[in-house]
């Protein structure tokens, strides 16, 4: 047990080991296929930290583990994004709008020994354009805003890049849970990945009733967007949330997911339905997710996987670092390594007691320790 729980931090603070902060954009939108595309001749020296050099090509660290990056012609090659990968062949969107189905170069495979997946849906990658539709993908950059869940020992990236956790829930049917508004939260932060909180369904609810839990989230800087798909309200602003980003969607069956997914751009929700059911089915094999292009900019994501945001890789320790209203006081804890649980005295729990820090949130804090025992 101890020694699996030693495993499990090794792991984490391998992942950490580039502050989300530090990395360099592996994207973003389309001027960022632009930037990677000008990062290969200009990238510096301590842009990522660990590179080496092994058979002819570079290898970095980034948050999904080693990644090969072999010298490519850029006169030949094209960037694009891996929309989605199944088993073998990725399906890749050039700059042009132009898609393809790839293979992946040997020497990517040979070398990315410690990762499940050497593509993921989400990469930004360079591709040997083959005929009219298929092409060799031949490099990709360094990832960031990584999703992924680790099965024995390996971790399985789920999408790369994403910039955006988009957490709905609903004021009610289902009943509002501001548990899970946390959970998202602190998937978010722990993958350096912004957070935009959606409460839908207020047409349900008295929505001044919602102020408290608002201002709580908004206080600690989150975006707080009220909507109502149905009737159509603040759905500008739902739009303008996913304008341009990469999007992953988060949030219980029934809030209205599909709803609001099809107010941004009709059509969207069944795309992401029928995504989500070859998932679903698929849980084995090596499918992952799939990025949906948004018409203005931007893809949005949406799997099962994603949706339930089990805490795969974050140990007790470090929830309470993704609690951003709780940062001001784990340091003034007496013990180092307080749990904010049972020490006395612990600053954490005074703030609580004080009224500093939200009770329920400090009560969300102890449920996902209590559902992410030290594995
Ligand atoms: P999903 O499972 O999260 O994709 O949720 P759906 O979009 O399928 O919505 C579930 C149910 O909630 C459907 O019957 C929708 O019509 C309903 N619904 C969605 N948004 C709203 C809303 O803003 N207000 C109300 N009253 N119902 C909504
Ligand atoms: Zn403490």
């Amino acid at each position: 047990m101890a020694k699996k729980k030693r495993q499990v931090r090794a792991d984490f603070r391998k992942n950490r080991s580039n502050p989300a902060r530090d990395r360099i954009r592996a994207d973003a939108v389309d001027p960022q296929l632009d930037e990677a595309a000008s990062r290969q001749s200009v990238r510096g020296k301590g842009e990522l930290t660990r590179r080496r050099t092994l058979a002819g090509a570079e290898v970095v660290d980034d948050p999904s583990g080693a990644m090969v990056l072999p010298a490519i012609d850029p006169t030949v090659c094209r960037l694009g994004r891996v929309l989605r990968v199944q088993a073998l062949v990725s399906l890749v969107q050039l700059e042009d709008g132009t898609q393809r189905r790839c293979a992946t170069r040997r020497l990517l495979k040979t070398l990315a020994t410690d990762q499940r997946h050497v593509v993921a849906a989400g990469d930004v990658a360079w591709v040997r354009p083959e005929g009219v539709h298929e092409g060799i993908i031949e490099r990709i950059e360094p990832r960031r805003g990584v999703l992924s869940r680790t099965s024995r020992g390996k971790q399985h990236v789920l999408v790369a890049n994403v910039d955006l956790v988009l957490a709905i829930v609903s004021a009610a049917e289902p009943r509002l849970r501001p548990h899970l508004i946390d959970r998202y939260i602190v998937t978010a932060e722990r993958n350096g990945i912004e957070a935009v909180i959606c409460i839908n369904k207020i047409d349900l609810c008295n929505p001044a009733e919602l102020q408290p839990l608002v201002g709580v989230y908004s206080q600690l800087g989150y975006r707080v967007v009220l909507a109502s798909a149905t009737q159509g309200w603040n759905l500008d602003d739902v739009r303008s949330a996913l304008h341009g980003r990469h999007t992953a969607v988060a949030g219980q069956s029934g809030v209205g997911k599909s709803s609001l997914l099809n107010s941004v751009q009709p059509g969207l929700d069944r795309r992401v339905q029928t995504v989500s059911a070859e998932n679903e089915k698929g849980r084995h094999t090596t499918t992952t997710a799939e990025l949906i292009p948004l018409a203005d900019g931007g893809f949005v994501v949406d799997t099962p996987g994603i949706r339930q945001f089990q805490l795969w890789d974050v140990i007790p320790a470090e929830v309470a670092g993704y609690f951003r209203d709780f940062r001001p006081y784990v340091s003034q804890c007496r013990y180092p390594n307080c749990t904010h649980l049972h020490e006395e005295p612990c600053a954490v729990k005074d703030a609580v007691a004080d009224g500093y820090i939200d009770v329920r949130r400090y009560e969300s804090y102890l449920q996902m320790l209590d559902d992410n025992p030290a594995r």
